[in-house]
């Protein structure tokens, strides 16, 4: 089941939040700053034994201090105008990220809108990319939520979900 909801994504009670990180994974503004605030510094420890990210790919933390058990950080392709390949990373964002948590048992997870802050992706083509990919794994898990910061971007994946239903 799909869901979409509005609100902040770090107080959902999941088995896993993705996070729209950056390269280092460790730390910066929006909702990876959100992150690794609710989580606490344990977050920052952790990622650091990581080695980093690359762009479309995802990694597995603890939750820490969140709710969620889990935090699956993904690192979104920076909007260039398009012709740089965005399209596929991004939606590599949502598989890797979808394949991690199948990996290790997860069976509600929560995503942010990928590379629509900062990064500049434009909502409505980053929201169809990402209902897409939820559509084709909806199936092996319990609940996806999509999760927006803002009813404009909540009322966005409504429209694109009924348009994939
Ligand atoms: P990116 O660098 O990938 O663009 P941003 O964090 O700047 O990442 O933005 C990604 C999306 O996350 C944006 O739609 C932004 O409004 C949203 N966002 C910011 N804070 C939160 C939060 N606490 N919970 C859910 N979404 C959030």
């Amino acid at each position: 089941m799909i869901e979409v909801i509005c609100g902040d994504i770090t107080t959902l009670e999941v088995d896993a939040i993705v996070n729209a990180a950056n390269n280092s994974l460790l730390g910066g503004g929006g909702v990876d700053g959100a992150i690794h605030r609710a989580a606490g510094p344990q977050l920052l420890a952790f990622n650091r034994t990581l080695g980093g990210c690359k762009t479309g790919e995802a990694k597995l933390s603890p939750g820490f201090r969140l709710p969620a058990r889990h935090v699956i950080s993904t690192v979104g392709p920076v909007w260039h105008g398009g012709g740089q390949g965005e399209r596929e990373l991004l939606e590599s964002c949502y598989v890797s990220s979808l394949e991690l948590a199948l990996a290790n048992d997860v069976r509600t997870i929560a995503f942010p809108a990928i590379s629509t802050g900062v990064y500049g992706y434009p909502r409505d083509q980053a929201a169809a990319i990402a209902v897409r990919v939820m559509r084709a794994y909806e199936d092996r898990f319990e609940r996806i939520v999509a999760c927006c910061f803002s009813e404009a971007d909540a009322a966005l994946y409504r429209e694109v979900l009924h348009e994939h239903s």
